[in-house]
C-alpha cells in the first residue's frame, strides 16, 4: 500500500468505488431490461401519427447514457484493481500522490489534476484508460 494513503482511506475509497460501480451496473440492468420489455409495445403504441424524427434523438441520448455509464464503469473496475495492486492513489502520468480531497470527489480518477488537464486537452490520448 501507497504510504501517503491510510487503510482506513483506502478501504473507504474502496466503499466508495463498489458503491458506484453497483449503482451503474443497477442502472445499465433497469435500462436494458426497459429496452427489451417496454420499448418494442412504446414503439408499436406510439406509431400512429408518431414523429419517427422525434424519437431518434431520445434513443441517441439514452445510447450515449449507457455508453458513459460503461465507460465509467471500466474506469471505477480499474481503480478497483489499483486498490489490490496497491498502487490506487499514484498519477499514473507522473507517479505522483493525488490528493485525498481530489479522490473524494472522483474516487476513479487515474491522474492528478494537471496530468488530467493534459488528457482532456487532447495531448496525452494513449493515456486515457
Ligand atoms: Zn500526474
Amino acid at each position: 500500500m501507497h504510504i501517503f494513503m491510510t487503510a482506513t482511506q483506502q478501504k473507504h475509497f474502496e466503499h466508495v468505488l463498489l458503491r458506484q460501480q453497483a449503482e451503474l451496473v443497477a442502472r445499465r440492468r433497469a435500462y436494458l431490461a426497459g429496452m427489451t420489455r417496454s420499448d418494442p409495445a412504446r414503439d408499436v403504441l406510439l406509431q400512429d401519427g408518431d414523429d419517427a424524427a422525434q424519437r431518434a434523438p431520445d434513443r441517441d441520448i439514452d445510447l450515449q447514457r449507457v455508453e458513459e455509464d460503461v465507460a465509467c464503469l471500466s474506469t471505477i473496475n480499474a481503480a478497483l484493481v489499483r486498490i489490490a495492486a496497491g498502487t490506487y492513489g499514484i498519477c499514473r502520468e507522473c507517479c505522483t500522490d493525488i490528493p485525498v480531497e481530489r479522490l473524494e470527489i472522483s474516487a476513479q480518477t487515474p491522474y492528478c489534476v494537471a496530468c488530467e488537464a493534459q488528457c482532456e486537452c487532447g495531448r496525452k490520448p494513449s493515456h486515457k484508460l
